[in-house]
């Protein structure tokens, strides 16, 4: 079989200056959220404006473009993606790549509130594996993480995807003097139910109301401190994203290490980002970006497009610098995470 029927498109994978295959794409489709994390955003954000907004029908065109040039992983992500209007459009539109067998996955991050609404559709659509967002066990910790969220309704809509058959993976920011005294419950908790849980470290990402210096712990610490309480075991399980993991021999169940900050994971980067704009990024921590709905727009077939890609791939560089300290009191980057997506 030629590459050029397994890719379905054009047939040239997307490879970039270090010899990395760019397999994965994640797509924030909006940057909006019906939470305030303290940590991803301050409390009185600035969102863009609807009319900047690429329609659901040109998502579909670029992610489709990218599926003919080589991903096989889609996640969908936001801000928060299922607030997003008609969003199950996207999914259902998303949806054929899976049965033409040129997408491996179609997968989305959530803070979860929207999932009692949505979970029974996303399956329908072939999404398999979820990763719903989740720093504490404790309601009134939550409120205050969260400014805006409501933990019962998390709690609901982690029941819904479970009940719907989809693979629940929990993601916790690591937050020091916040959830710090937790990890071991949300172990039990999360593993008891058969989810794996992965701990984020807080990356320097757009100007919150807050100092990340009093955020930031390193997640070195946090493994140290686990080997207390449990028997950690390396594997080498990989789910196309950056996470280390390690399975927890007393529950069977895995956790996930997501360290920007300790260990730096950019020479195995297969992925790029692309905003609810079309501004393409071919890292998380660097501010170089390529346009693509120029060419988009510019004409109705993919070709342009397909030539902004190449160019944009040529240009990924090889890895991000982020440092939090105190002598670095701005962002590494100043876009916030809900922009660019997690
Ligand atoms: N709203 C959805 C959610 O919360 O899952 C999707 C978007 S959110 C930006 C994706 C992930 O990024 C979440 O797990 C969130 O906790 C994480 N995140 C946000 N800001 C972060 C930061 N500055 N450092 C590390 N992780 C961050
Ligand atoms: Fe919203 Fe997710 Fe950011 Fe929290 S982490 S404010 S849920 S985009």
């Amino acid at each position: 079989m030629t590459v050029e029927r397994i890719n379905g498109g054009n047939g040239e994978k997307m490879i970039d200056p270090f010899g990395r295959h760019v397999s994965y794409l994640r797509v924030s489709v909006t940057d909006r959220c019906d939470f305030r994390c303290v940590y991803c955003m301050s409390e009185n954000m600035t969102f863009l404006p609807k009319k900047d907004l690429l329609t659901l029908e040109e998502l579909d065109r670029l992610c489709s473009a990218f599926v003919a040039k080589g991903v096989r992983k889609l996640r969908i992500t936001g801000g928060e993606p299922l607030v997003r209007k008609n969003i199950m459009w996207l999914f259902e539109a998303l949806s054929r790549h899976l049965k033409s067998g040129a997408l491996d996955e179609l997968t989305l991050t959530t803070n979860g509130s929207q999932m009692p609404r949505f979970a029974e559709q996303l399956a329908a659509c072939g999404v398999k594996r979820v990763n719903i967002s989740l720093d504490t066990l404790v309601p009134e910790k939550f409120k205050e993480i969260t400014r805006w969220g409501n933990f019962d309704q998390v709690m609901a809509g982690i029941d819904a995807a479970q009940e719907a058959g989809l693979h629940v993976k929990i993601n916790a920011v690591a937050l020091k003097g916040v959830n710090e005294d937790e990890y071991d419950d949300m172990i039990r908790w999360a593993h008891g139910r058969g989810m794996d849980m992965t701990l984020i470290e807080a990356m320097p990402m757009g100007e919150i109301d807050g100092d990340r210096t009093d955020q930031y712990l390193p997640l070195s610490v946090v493994r140290a401190r686990l080997m207390d309480s449990w028997t950690l075991q390396d594997i080498a399980y990989k789910t196309g994203g950056p996470a280390r993991y390690v399975e927890v021999m007393e529950t069977g169940g895995k956790i996930g290490f997501i360290t920007p900050m300790t260990h730096n994971f950019c020479e195995s980067c297969n992925r790029v980002r692309l905003t609810c704009t079309g501004t393409l990024y071919m890292c998380l921590g660097q501010d170089d970006a390529a346009d693509l709905r120029a060419p988009l727009r510019a004409s109705a077939d993919d070709a342009l497009l397909s030539e902004a890609i190449d160019e944009a791939i040529s240009r990924k560089p090889k890895g991000h610098d982020f440092i939090i300290d105190r002598r670095t009191s701005k962002p590494a980057v100043t876009r916030h995470m809900s922009v660019t997506g997690g």
